[in-house]
């Protein structure tokens, strides 16, 4: 699966078969795509490579640790490495291919936007879960891993 920014400077593949997606309808995420919510997933780092470009990234982070990577050139949010965990936070829209994708679940429902009517999935959160079932819900395991 590949995937890149608007200018395609920056770009990526991941060797998974399918990703979960989630939906984060926080403030920040919602100034940091310019929409409803952030939309992503996250990859184990053995299943990400980039392809071109890293070295046109550049990182903004507030003091609560929140982080938003971006393309220098096109401003796109760009995948950035986990602290947490060895893994790639990647941003769905950036990706070619979304028939092997779904949105297992939503964060932070309690602060989306009044205008913000789309559905929600299985697993709703009025806030964000414990980093622990974070991850657990958000796993995709390697194609090598099972
Ligand atoms: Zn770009
Ligand atoms: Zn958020």
């Amino acid at each position: 699966m590949h995937g890149q920014c608007l200018c395609g400077q920056v770009s990526f593949a991941i060797d998974a078969p399918l990703l979960k997606l989630y939906r984060c309808h926080c403030s920040l995420c919602r100034r940091h795509t310019g929409t409803a919510a952030n939309c992503a997933a996250i990859v184990d780092a053995a299943c990400f490579r980039w392809l071109t470009g890293d070295g046109l990234i550049a990182s903004w982070k507030k003091a609560t640790g929140y982080r938003a990577d971006f393309c220098r050139s096109c401003g796109s949010p760009v995948p950035n490495r986990l602290t947490l965990r060895d893994a790639y936070w990647v941003p769905a829209g950036l990706l070619d291919d979304s028939a092997t994708m779904s949105v297992v679940a939503d964060f932070h429902l309690d602060s989306r936007a009044a205008w913000d009517n789309a559905a929600t999935a299985a697993a709703s959160f009025a806030n964000f879960p414990a980093i622990d079932e974070f991850f657990a819900l958000m796993h995709t395991p390697a194609p090598t891993a099972e």
